[in-house]
């Protein structure tokens, strides 16, 4: 089974439980940038500070900050054998930016979706649950505006590497189906 993978899909589509799931199984390193920029506004590093008021209004991060995180974490001896990249790249310049970085570029993308109603409520539901500064209403709807017009067009770019799994249902259902859709 490849053992990098890129994960694409609109918010709320479950790319993180989905991801962290399948790098387990993998044994490979599970990287999310949006994770690791999270990290640093809790921390309250200067990468945390420049990006904390974008990451609140749902816009995306500047390319040259986002790619220099990606680029030394995909330097690390972790990632070596393999990974999952979940929420990188965000748009076409990531992309190309990213095929800059690594040697063997990203053999399979896999494109999780779900309806936008789901969405919406999966990310009010994930509001209460944990808190998230950006799962507010507004910055949800802006948030799957992004997704649309700089991430989408991803879909496009990558072309025939792309499998898509339907992301409706159980986590379990979609992890199973997202398996044996790598399998196949
Ligand atoms: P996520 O956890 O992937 O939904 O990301 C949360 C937020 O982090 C996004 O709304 C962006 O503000 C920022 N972010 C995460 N990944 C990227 C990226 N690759 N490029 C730009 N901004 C990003």
């Amino acid at each position: 089974m490849a053992r990098r993978i890129l994960f694409l899909g609109p918010p709320g589509a479950g790319k993180g439980t989905q991801a962290a799931m399948l790098a387990r199984a993998l044994k490979v390193p599970h990287i999310s940038t949006g994770a690791m920029l999270r990290e640093a506004v809790a921390a309250g590093t200067d990468l945390g500070k420049r990006v904390e008021s974008v990451m609140a209004a749902g816009d995306l991060v500047s390319d040259d900050l986002v790619v220099a995180i990606v680029d030394e974490r995909l330097g690390a001896a972790d990632a070596r054998c393999g990974y999952l990249l979940d929420g990188f790249p965000r748009n076409v310049a990531q992309a190309m930016a990213l095929n800059d970085a690594v040697v063997n570029a990203i053999g399979t993308v896999l494109l999780i979706e779900a309806d936008t109603d789901e969405l919406v409520s999966r990310l009010l539901g994930r509001a209460v649950a944990e808190g998230r500064a950006d799962d507010n209403e507004a910055t949800i709807r802006r948030r799957l505006e992004v997704y649309e017009q700089e991430t989408a067009p991803l879909v496009e770019y990558y072309g025939d590497a792309v499998i898509r799994v339907d992301g409706m249902g159980s986590i379990e259902d979609v992890f199973s189906r997202m398996v044996l859709a790598l399998a196949g």
